[in-house]
């Protein structure tokens, strides 16, 4: 009998449970428990649509108890504080202020990203001034102050809106862009666009970079990039740029910005949505003697270390550094997924401001990565319960990456940019001068896109509650 514990339920934790329940339960008298701070799982591309007033969150979201309850799966709402895995076992927080000690024989840590406003002063809606789009309270209460501003600019009010990074260092540009091209196209069909400035402000190196060092495709025997792909988006929606940039600071007006080459700058706005630096979720870690190990489990920004190839510099870096299996090297029985686990570097040039300031994307770990590899770490506890080695495997050097932007959700004049890539990080030792097959990669404008990211959003909703034949929807 194994008991495995799934720290986190998210599209890695909650994707992985589904998986690890389907494979174990009922079978052996095994375990599976899965803590979870929050009590709902949330479909969170959705809450692009959320933040410009489209959608409420309660539609983005499920209850997660009903699904474990039926799966045969135990479920603890709580925080993991604390990891122990000398003595294999997690300290939780209860919502009522209780701990409680979970015990395991197998870990999967898939808590996300914590999200760091405090890295720029005034940043996000709970300390700061500007809006965020990165949890279903967030996305509401920035669906509230943009209509607010919709109806001073119905008054006649002319406004400046910045979307983009809040920090040197933030990722997640995906969701920026989507949110800055559903507003450009919520503001037309209300008739406003023309009092409105919109500005894209952002860490990147270029435009269409997106934190995964941008994205050649052939088309026609010609190569093209996202770069020219936004760009032309940009130029057709009249979305203004500034890029290389790291937010400092913000207050009630203005937001303050250095860029590459150290250049300082103040952009006025009224309405801001800027994503914050992604850390680890503060997990602690303890050995027998009650040693704090937390450094030696995690890389500094606190995610867990996985078997990829850490320390090596930006050129050095290639495919075979990144992790296959998720698997913990001092721990074998731990694994990590999604955006916890340690990546072995950026993907995106790392490149800092005169004064030192780092301004790079860090490399971001999609839905879809997140899904991977956790389906492969909860293979992998599969295999060593039942006495194999871990044998499943989901590189981001050797998986695809795909991602459908949304420019504006309607079925009949909405439309999206949909980004395939393979494999996600550059893989030059299987692919070459690019490390991707430019073949298969695409960047491609148009409605069917809109029609694509509709059905992913009731499709995955579906899956993701194991309602019947969940196995078939990929
Ligand atoms: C607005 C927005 C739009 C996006 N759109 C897309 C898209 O279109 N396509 C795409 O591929 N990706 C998209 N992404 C990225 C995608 O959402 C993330 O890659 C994905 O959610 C990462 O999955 P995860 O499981 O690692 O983390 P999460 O989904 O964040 O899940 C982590 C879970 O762990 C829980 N948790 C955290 N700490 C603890 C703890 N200590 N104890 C217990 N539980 C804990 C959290 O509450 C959360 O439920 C988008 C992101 C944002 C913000």
């Amino acid at each position: 009998m194994a008991k495995v514990v799934v720290v986190g339920a998210g599209f890695a934790g909650h994707y992985a449970s589904l998986v690890l329940a389907d494979a174990l339960l009922g079978k052996g008298n095994h375990e599976l428990t899965v803590i979870s701070r929050v009590p709902k799982f949330t479909y969170i591309p959705s809450l692009v649509w959320v933040g410009v007033g489209r959608m409420k969150a309660e539609e983005t979201q499920f209850e997660l108890k009903p699904v474990y309850d039926k799966l045969g799966a135990k479920f603890v709402h709580g925080v993991a504080k604390e990891v122990h895995p000398d003595d294999q076992y997690v300290v939780v927080e209860l919502p009522n202020g209780s701990t409680q000690q979970v015990n395991y024989d197998y870990l999967l840590i898939a808590t996300g990203p914590y999200l760091n406003f405090e890295a720029t002063p005034g940043l996000g809606p709970d300390e700061g001034y500007t809006q965020s789009i990165c949890t279903p309270p967030h996305a509401t209460k920035a669906a509230a102050a943009y209509l607010e501003l919709v109806s001073r600019m119905e008054k006649g009010d002319k406004v400046k809106i910045v979307v983009g990074t809040g920090h040197g260092t933030a990722t997640c540009q995906g969701a920026a862009f989507e949110y800055i091209s559903n507003l450009h196209n919520d503001l037309v069909d209300r008739g406003l666009r023309d009092r409105a400035e919109l500005l894209w402000l952002s860490n990147e190196p270029n435009l269409g970079d997106f934190g995964i060092d941008g994205l050649e495709f052939r088309y026609k025997n010609q190569i093209f990039t996202a770069s020219e792909v936004v760009e032309f988006l940009f130029e057709k929606y009249g979305i203004k740029w500034q890029v290389e940039s790291h937010v400092k600071q913000v207050d009630e007006n203005r937001i303050y910005t250095i860029n590459i080459n150290g250049e300082e700058n103040e952009i006025e706005y009224d309405f801001a949505m800027l994503i914050p630096q992604f850390k680890a979720q503060p997990i602690k870690w303890f050995d027998k003697e009650g040693n704090d190990i937390t450094e030696k489990m995690t890389n500094p920004a606190g995610f867990v270390k996985v078997d990829a190839v850490y320390g090596k510099p930006y050129d050095e870096l290639d495919g075979p550094d990144w992790p296959r299996t998720y698997q913990n090297p001092i721990y074998k029985n731990i694994f990590a997924a999604g955006i916890a686990f340690a990546p072995p570097g950026p993907l995106s040039r790392p490149r800092q401001a005169p004064d030192g300031t780092p301004i790079a994307p860090a490399p971001p770990r999609t839905g879809y990565t997140s899904e991977l590899s956790g389906r492969a770490a909860a293979l992998n506890i599969v295999d060593m319960v039942e006495g194999r080695e871990p044998s499943h495997s989901a590189s981001m050097a050797e998986t695809p990456g795909l991602c459908v932007a949304s420019l504006k959700n309607d079925l009949l004049t909405g439309g999206a940019v949909t980004i395939a890539i393979y494999p996600v990080a550059r893989n030059r030792a299987v692919y070459g001068e690019y490390g991707r097959d430019l073949d298969n990669c695409l960047a491609e404008i148009g409605l069917a896109g809109a029609w694509f990211k509709w059905m992913l959003h009731h499709a995955f909703l579906y899956k993701l509650q194991a309602k019947p034949g969940w196995k078939l929807i990929p």
